[in-house]
Formats: structure tokens, sequence, C-alpha cells
């Protein structure tokens, strides 16, 4: 289906674009890679009169590094972070860019756009989850920031103001002893996950001295798992603590039953993950080199 029509706006800075956004009120919304957006105005789900489009700004596509962290610009599209050496220096990021969708979506769609989608289906805020975030956005009044956790309020839900934008997401590099791994189960590549669940380990020796968990499409949100975070925290990771860790992981989870599966198929599927992704993360802390990959249907 064609979408309704509507009116075309380049914007030449983030600046404008936010400027835009408030003169054009309520109906206008901007175009980022448009994998979600573009869809959804073919289905007719999404109806705006104004597109403002921010693909012809430059200087918003970036990755760097700056005091212990990375920041990345609201338009990286997922491609280049997959192929970014300095991104890969956080393991878990590049998994997260390397599984989502297929090389076409990768391509177009962008980390800023993603999070401003607030899919409850999508990658990147369950990875983010796991780790130091914050999202720095621009409006009429000028920049705030805001961890991630305040960021995403419900399914398709932000903190963002009408007229305003994500201008950068900057993520803490963990501290050395760390590793981190996101594993998803997926029916084919370019679908979203049926589960997936996201791990970041600090090890002191044989002891965990600090876990994250984040669980994807099993709820609203990205769900922070901390129960299972506690069985690890402070032990040995054995079979013991993992089993107790995907125990609450699987409590922590409030799935609903859908085409991918049912909720309780879900609930198992995702302790599952949580074991997988602990063991690549957990060899990545004691500084081996794994590759990892979402498993497939
Ligand atoms: C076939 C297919 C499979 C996919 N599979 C996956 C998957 O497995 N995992 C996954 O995570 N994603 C998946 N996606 C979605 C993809 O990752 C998109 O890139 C992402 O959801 C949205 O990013 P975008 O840049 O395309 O945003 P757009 O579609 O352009 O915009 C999405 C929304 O965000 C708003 N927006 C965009 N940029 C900003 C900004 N800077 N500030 C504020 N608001 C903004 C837009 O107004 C719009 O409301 C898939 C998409 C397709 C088409």
């Amino acid at each position: 289906m064609y979408p309704r029509a509507f009116h075309y706006h380049r914007a030449s800075s983030l600046k404008e674009a936010a400027t835009m956004l408030s003169q054009l009120g309520e109906s206008a919304k901007l175009l980022a890679g448009g994998q979600s957006l573009i869809p959804l105005m073919k289905l007719r789900f999404a109806n705006p009169s104004h597109l403002v489009d921010l693909n012809f700004i430059s200087g918003t596509s970036y990755i760097k590094e700056e005091k212990g962290g990375l920041r990345f610009g609201a338009m990286t599209r997922h491609a280049e972070i997959e192929a970014s050496n300095l991104a890969a220096r956080i393991p878990i990021i590049h998994d997260c860019a390397a599984g989502i969708a297929d090389v076409q979506v990768r391509n177009r769609g962008t980390i800023g756009g993603s999070l401003a989608e607030a899919d409850p289906s999508g990658d990147w805020a369950v990875v983010l989850a796991t780790l130091s975030t914050e999202i720095r956005c621009l409006g009429k009044k000028g920049e705030r920031a805001m961890p991630l956790a305040g960021f995403i309020k419900d399914a398709y839900t932000t903190a963002l103001a009408h007229n305003e934008l994500v201008k950068e997401i900057t993520v803490k590099v963990p501290p050395k002893g760390s590793g981190g791994a996101y594993i998803a189960f997926k029916r084919s590549a370019p679908v979203y996950p049926t589960a997936s669940a996201a791990v970041q380990l600090t090890m002191e020796g044989d002891v965990c001295k600090d876990a994250a968990i984040a669980l994807g499409c099993v709820g609203l949100t990205a769900i922070k798992a901390t129960a299972a975070e506690a069985a690890l925290r402070g032990q040995k990771i054995t079979d013991k603590t993992v089993s107790a860790a995907m125990d609450a992981a699987r409590a922590a989870a409030d799935p609903q039953s859908d085409m991918r599966g049912s909720a309780d198929y879900k609930r198992v599927l995702v302790g599952g993950l949580v074991k997988r992704a602990i063991q690549v993360a957990l060899r990545r802390a004691r500084g081996e080199q794994v590759e990892v990959s979402h498993i497939y249907a």
C-alpha cells in the first residue's frame, strides 16, 4: 500500500530539525533510516502530515572515543557500528549491530532511530541496558542528557518531547576484566528475535564482581533481570549459580504469546539464551576472542 500524502522537509542541521518539529506540530515526524517508519506508513499505521529528513545533515553519523567512553551520533547506521574497530572494543555492541536483520536494513537503520522507536522487539535497548548508557537529546530549550533507563518509558514510548530529538548516545567502556555477549533466537535473519539475552560481566579472578543482564522480546520494554544479576554477583560462575540466574531470568520475563511462539516457550527460551550469553561473556572477560552469532531456527 502507498503511504498517505505528506509534505517532505529536508533539515540542514539537528537544530533546524528540532525547530521544524516545533513549527510543524504534532503531525510531523523525523525520518532517519526509515526502516521502521516507512513500513508503518505503508501500512497506514503511521500517517504523519510532514516528514523532516535527517539524512542530509553532516556530522551526525560517527563513532568517537572520549574520556573512557564511546559516543555514537544518532544517525550512525547499524552497519557502520558492525564494521567499526572502535565499537568492537565493547564486543556486545558488535554482537548487536551485526545481528540486526539483513544487510539492507543494517545499511539504512540507525542507532538513534532504533532507540527513539522503542520497539519492544528492538535489539539496541536490550544491549545498551547492560552498559552505562546515556542519551543526549536536543530540543527547542537546548540539550539534556538522561540515562537509557529514564529514556525508554514503555512500548513505543520515550521521554522525548514532540519537538525533541536524539542527538547522541554515549556508552562507558566497561572496566578491565569485563566481557559481554548478546544472543537472540530468530526464525530467520530479516525478522525481529523471538527472545534475546544480553549479559555483561566484570570478573575479579574467579569471582563475578558485577553482572548486568537484560532480556529482549519478553516484555513491553527490555527487562533488566536484577535477581538474575544478583545470583551471579559476588559468586563464582558455576553450574549452580548459572542455573540460579537462568531461573531468575525466566521468572523476570513477561512474554506475550504471538506468531513467534507461546509465552511458555519464550520463557524457556530466554533461560537458555541467558546461559549461553553468560558462557560467552565469561570467556571474553578472561580475554578470549570469541565470535558469537544469533541462533536461527
Ligand atoms: C525487515 C526488517 C527487519 C528488522 N529487524 C530488526 C531486528 O532484528 N532488530 C532490530 O533492532 N531492528 C530491526 N529492524 C528495525 C531497524 O533496526 C530500524 O533501523 C530501527 O528500528 C529504526 O531506525 P531507523 O533509523 O530506520 O528509524 P526510522 O524508521 O526512520 O524512525 C523510527 C522512529 O524514530 C523516530 N526517529 C528517528 N530518528 C530519530 C532521532 N534521531 N531522534 C528522535 N526520533 C527519531 C522517527 O520519527 C520514527 O518515529 C528491522 C526493520 C526491518 C524493515
